[in-house]
């Protein structure tokens, strides 16, 4: 036996032995093996590509609210490791240096690439952006859809979990933090 996906592989083939559709497993090992190595990185892989993304910071003297989003999101439920989907905005008052674009979509997706809970991601999240950009605030607004809630246990596919966490002038000032919700919640 390769492996604990070698050995999945066996154990379904072995369990729907005779039944139609058992041939489908064939190979399902593999396939397994490269999911997880696809949402699964390792602590190094996201430290690499989180640090990529922090290399496109530019001078500019923008300095009102930027709020990018949603971002679509996937990563795996720790405790079951079934699939858990996220609306992601993120928000950030610059303070005299810009982040590419795209890259606060690239630093969100990357952060994702393990099973994590929505509010650890959450927290995560504003905690890497504030720390890296130094600005005067960060917003970070999730609502998630969870498999495991969807499929098995309570069943419900529609419930919204919505989690924030919100630095510096977010926090601290109303009106900042008003406008951030506003422009999240539409
Ligand atoms: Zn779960």
């Amino acid at each position: 036996m390769d492996d604990v996906f070698d050995e999945l592989e066996v154990v379904l083939r072995e369990r729907y032995y005779g039944w139609e559709g058992a041939e489908q497993f064939e190979g399902s090992g593999g396939r397994l093996r490269r999911l997880v190595d696809e949402m699964c990185w390792t602590s190094s892989q996201i430290e690499d590509e989180v640090a990529r993304c922090f290399e496109a910071v530019f001078p500019e003297g923008y300095d009102e609210m930027l709020v990018s989003g949603p971002a679509d999101v996937w990563t795996l439920c720790p405790h079951h490791l079934l699939p858990v989907g996220f609306k992601c905005w993120m928000g950030y008052i610059p303070n005299g240096m810009v982040l590419g674009l795209s890259k606060f979509t690239r630093v969100a997706v990357t952060m994702a690439k393990r099973p994590i809970m929505q509010e650890q991601y959450t927290r995560e999240l504003a905690d890497v952006l504030m720390g890296k950009l130094k600005p005067e605030g960060v917003g970070v607004y999730i609502v998630g859809k969870h498999g495991c809630m969807g499929c098995r246990g309570v069943q419900q596919p529609n419930v919204e979990v919505v989690t924030s966490a919100l630095k510096g002038s977010f926090k601290d000032d109303p009106t900042v933090r008003e406008e951030f919700l506003s422009i999240v919640r539409g």
